[in-house]
């Protein structure tokens, strides 16, 4: 089991101050376990996005969260991306043979997880605070938070109509021709105490916008105004890692939704979706051919592996995403 809570000592050099890494689900939960394996506990915060979370069977249930927070743990699932490592299925089989819905796969061990921050939110307590005390409970060392603790909530515009978050990703498998995104409740949405308190700070060094998906996991979050004009008007260096790597993305639908909206499946694709908010580039070497492109629109760009299959391989594409940070031009607050 990889304990994530390991740092070794910071480069010779290196500035100092926190990395705010901005993650979705499974590609932001990877680069998180690799940033949390290279930097301290001070050095590091998670924010994750919440525009999937929902109610189901009464209970509260935030899928990014979850899934950063079993990767920094040790006891996610690889092959899935979601849910937990040896989980068993006695809830649900048993759902199932009463009538229950089913359609969300909900583990033994997992709903454990629902259950607790379902009691916690019900007795007041904040997304933010319910969270810390998961991670807690899960010896996560680094901060993890919503990016909000207020309502917002991912609602896909397709050609079968608008579509709940849940209803698009699990129950319809993205099969529907996405047209436009939009993130309800994020125009009201606040930052997360945590967050809030980090952007205050003055100890912000960097962004790193992990490889998720970049209508489904980051514009949720950057739809929370105060990050959208944090990220506008920075003063630290924003950096990017790829979530499309040799013409595809990974896992999940990124892919699709480039070609639904009219945007090359590539490097350059999701560099004209984020344009000017990103000042430096993680690329797969696979895609080296797009580098002099973005270095001619001024960006700073490195090459690595990309693919996070491991810990190991995670902590290895972090150490680069650091080196590329200390190569960015420009204050490093
Ligand atoms: P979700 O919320 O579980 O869908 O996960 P995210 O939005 O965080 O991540 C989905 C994106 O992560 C997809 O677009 C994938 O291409 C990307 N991704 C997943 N694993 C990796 C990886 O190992 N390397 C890179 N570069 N991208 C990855
Ligand atoms: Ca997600």
């Amino acid at each position: 089991m990889d304990r994530a809570e390991t740092p070794s000592p910071p480069a010779e050099g290196r500035a100092h101050g926190v990395v705010l890494a901005l993650a979705g689900g499974v590609g932001g939960a990877r680069m998180a376990q690799g940033l949390a394996r290279v930097l301290a506990p001070g050095d590091l915060a998670i924010a994750v996005n919440v525009g999937d979370d929902f109610s189901h069977l009464g209970l509260s249930i935030c899928p990014d969260l979850d899934t950063v927070m079993y990767t920094l743990a040790g006891v996610h699932n690889p092959l899935t991306g979601w849910g937990r490592a040896d989980e068993t299925w006695n809830f649900l089989e048993t759902l199932g043979r009463i009538g229950g819905e089913t359609w969300f796969r909900l583990g033994d061990h997992d709903l454990a997880v629902h259950v607790e921050r379902t009691r916690r939110l019900r007795e007041g307590e904040s997304l933010s605070t319910a969270t810390a005390a998961l991670c807690a409970g899960f010896g996560i060392a680094h901060a993890v938070f919503p990016v909000t603790d207020d309502t917002l909530r991912t609602r896909i515009d397709t050609d079968i109509g608008v579509l709940d978050f849940q209803d698009y990703f699990v129950r319809r498998q993205c099969a529907p021709v996405a047209r436009a995104f939009h993130y309800s409740g994020a125009d009201r949405a606040r930052p997360s105490p945590p967050l809030a308190d980090l952007l205050g700070s003055g100890r912000l060094r960097a962004i790193v916008l992990c490889p998720s998906n970049p209508w489904l996991s980051l514009a949720p979050m950057f739809a929370v105004p105060a990050l959208g004009a944090l990220l506008d008007a920075r003063r630290v260096p924003v950096v990017a890692v790829s979530p499309i790597v040799g013409g595809a993305a990974v896992k999940g639908p990124a892919g699709k939704i480039m070609r639904e909206l009219g945007l090359s499946v590539d490097v350059s694709g999701i560099a004209q979706h984020y344009g000017d908010r990103v000042d430096g580039w993680m690329i797969d070497e696979r895609d080296a051919r797009h580098a002099a492109n973005l270095r001619e629109q001024g960006r700073t760009v490195a090459l690595a592996d990309t693919l996070m299959t491991d810990a190991a391989r995670s902590e290895a594409l972090a150490r680069e995403v650091l080196a590329l940070l200390d190569r960015m031009p420009g204050p490093a607050v």
